[in-house]
């Protein structure tokens, strides 16, 4: 059989689990990352992995070991208040439950740990990809260098530079932003915070809007404020960015009549405060397929995280690719057939994610998340 030679672009969860797969059937890919090292951004608080997706993916690629030693199986409890601070459902009872809690930092060093030196080429922002006569890609970069691949797959989340070779689909704004923080070692200093989010995540809804918080490892609280909110608030002084304090201020306003304990989230926060608006592909995003390309995790199926899906489905994306590559002889073929069961994989789950966003968001966001988490109880 040709062995095709191997491109991944981004160093995401997806792209480093196909990266991981591969290298353990003894196939070679080149990881090319934007980023110019493996600390160079925070990558964000904590996340659940799921048996059939997100763990699955971590046993293909052999690092289920590894892999328990950063879960954190003691922070599976659910909480929801309503916007006075009242606890209106808990569900702490974490026996059976199998969606351990992970920091998405240390996800990521596991899979990079699990990788050769020289695997990935930091500081490689892709620049411009073309399909050259022979029917290869070449990858150019900013730096001047480019390179030459039989088979080029685009990792690189929601902005994707290689989606536009497979399709014509970009995000759209949902019409919900969140505003990301976040509170270091909260057990020493903010016990009582601590206390209000528990050992693993909580909801506060109201007005449309919520206060979601996770607990991360090292006691660190992650917090999302979460809004509707038109795409350009930020642009147009929907939050004061003069500060850390103004931003903190702004945004507490948004949030006027609910209880100080759940503002006190916001205020407490450290400084380091990001808004995100929350984009999405369309449910049900596909492409003919191309020889030699394709995508997977967010820059094949964005979806809105209130699934709790895209990296789990990232990794499976990648470790399912991986395992068709290594495991058929024509290996157009067997892209062809992993990216069928990728689509089919994909839409349901975009279309809960996206009912469940607006279902939260909406002015019946409390009943409604009160109803899924009671169809959520018991083992997970
Ligand atoms: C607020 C929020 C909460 C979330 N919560 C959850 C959750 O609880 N559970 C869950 O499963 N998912 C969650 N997600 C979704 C999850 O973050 C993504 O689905 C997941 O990160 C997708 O992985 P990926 O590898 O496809 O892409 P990414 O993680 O986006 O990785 C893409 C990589 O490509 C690199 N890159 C981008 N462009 C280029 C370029 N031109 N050249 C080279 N490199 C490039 C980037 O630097 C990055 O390293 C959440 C998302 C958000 C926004």
């Amino acid at each position: 059989m040709h062995k095709p030679r191997i491109a991944v672009v981004g160093a995401g969860p997806g792209g480093l689990t196909l990266a991981r797969v591969l290298h353990l059937r003894g196939i070679r890919a080149s990881v090319f990352e934007r980023e110019k090292f493996s600390s160079f951004r925070p990558q964000g608080g904590s996340l659940d992995m799921h048996g059939t997706s997100g763990q699955y993916a971590i046993e293909c690629a052999e690092l289920t070991t590894e892999f328990k030693h950063i879960a954190r199986y003691e922070d599976q409890e659910s909480r929801v208040y309503d916007k006075y601070g009242k606890l209106r459902f808990i569900d702490d009872d974490i026996t059976g439950k199998n969606r351990p809690e992970v920091d998405r930092g240390q996800l990521r060093q596991m899979l990079l740990d699990s990788l050769p030196a020289g695997v990935i080429h930091w500081d490689h922002e892709l620049g411009a990809i073309e399909r050259q006569d022979d029917g290869r890609y070449q990858l150019v970069f900013p730096n001047g260098t480019s390179d030459s691949f039989d088979f080029v797959i685009g990792a690189d989340g929601a902005w994707s530079r290689v989606r536009p070779l497979v399709s014509q689909a970009r995000p759209i704004y949902s019409g919900v932003a969140f505003v990301e923080m976040g509170i270091d070692d909260a057990d020493t200093r903010y016990p009582e915070l601590a206390r209000v989010i528990g050992r693993g995540s909580m909801f506060a809804l109201g007005d449309s809007k919520a206060l979601i918080g996770h607990r991360g490892a090292n006691a660190r609280l992650g917090i999302y404020a979460a809004l509707r909110a038109p795409q350009d608030w930020i642009e147009t002084g929907g939050l004061d960015m003069s500060s850390p304090e103004a931003m903190k201020a702004s945004l507490a306003a948004h949030f006027s009549g609910w209880s100080e304990i759940l503002l006190e989230l916001i205020y407490k926060s450290d400084g380091r405060i990001t808004p995100r608006a929350i984009h999405v592909l369309p449910a049900g995003h596909r492409w003919d397929n191309r020889p030699g390309i394709t995508l997977l995790g967010d820059a094949a199926h964005l979806m809105s995280p209130f699934g709790g899906d895209g990296c789990n489905l990232a990794m499976q994306d990648g470790a399912e690719l991986a395992l068709a590559l290594a495991g058929n002889e024509h290996w157009q073929t067997a892209v062809h057939d992993w990216e069928a069961a990728m689509f089919a994989r994909a839409e349901p789950a975009a279309v809960d994610a996206w009912d469940a966003l607006q279902a939260a968001f909406s002015e019946d966001g409390l009943a409604n998340i009160l109803r899924a988490m009671e169809m959520q109880r018991g083992p997970g």
